[in-house]
């Protein structure tokens, strides 16, 4: 069995002051909700003080990146064991990040593969743009992010991945995909390409999400889905009442 995941992807969003006040608000709620595992990713900036506000909670911790180096000279870039030290999660491959800063599979492959030898659980993000959804190249788009950003792991690892199927189209947009299709998705061209690469136990053993436009009225729908473990939640994660009910919704 699979347990249920959400997580908050809060952008560029959110002062550190501002980031406490809003986990000061929202973990009472999620306290109240073990049956679910649940993450909050907010800015680098803030990740020292809501660590510190979720000590003592089951409530996890994500970065929103890393850089695949140690360290070294990389200005700007935060190493895997930098959010090693903080952070049990980290989201890797978001849509923004390879639309504006150019990330590829290939570098998505590389920061998993450094995420998981810091001892850290990758989110990793795949799905289509409009144009590539329109064009009928969902599958093969997704079973690309999936083959070529997930490809050489230690078979062992490949389980403790959590995938979030996000179509790019669906991403702050307010409309977000069918269940159904998002289901399909996920069934076709996330666990079966992550089964030819290791294993069918390995396969059904991963968490995916679906990301694009989840709110309070229509997580259930998704999460009712066999192949939908969860969401990654970007705008409602902002807003307590929203997030909170997005989270009991996965309890099913
Ligand atoms: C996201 O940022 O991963 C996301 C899904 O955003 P939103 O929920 O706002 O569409």
């Amino acid at each position: 069995m699979r347990k249920p995941f959400v997580a908050g992807n809060w952008k560029m969003n959110k002062t550190i002051e501002q980031a406490r006040v809003l986990i000061a608000d929202m973990v009472p709620g999620l306290q109240a909700i073990p049956e679910v595992e649940r993450v909050i990713c907010p800015p680098f900036t803030s990740l020292l003080a809501v660590s510190a506000m979720l000590a003592g909670t089951e409530i996890g911790l994500g970065a929103q990146n890393m850089f695949w180096e140690n360290s070294g000279a990389y200005t700007g870039e935060i190493s895997p064991g930098m959010v090693a030290e903080l952070c049990k999660y980290v989201i890797l491959g978001h849509s923004e990040r390879r639309t504006y800063f150019g990330e590829k599979d290939v570098t998505v492959n590389r920061k998993v593969k450094a995420a998981l030898a810091n001892a850290v659980i990758p989110i990793v993000c795949v799905g289509e743009t409009l144009a590539e959804n329109e064009a009928g190249q969902t599958a093969a788009v997704v079973t690309r992010q999936i083959k070529e950003g997930l490809q050489g792991l230690e078979p062992a690892q490949a389980p403790t991945l959590v995938i979030a199927y996000e179509p790019v189209w669906a991403i702050g947009t307010g409309r977000a995909a069918t269940a159904e299709g998002a289901n399909q998705v996920i069934a076709a061209y996330v666990r079966k390409p992550l089964a030819e690469l290791y294993g069918e136990v390995a396969a059904q053993a991963v968490r995916v999400l679906y990301g694009g436009s989840v709110t309070a009225a229509n997580a259930a729908e998704f999460f009712r889905q066999p192949d939908i473990d969860g969401a990654l939640v970007g705008g409602a994660s902002l807003k307590t009442p929203d997030f909170t009910a997005i989270v009991q919704a996965a309890v099913g």
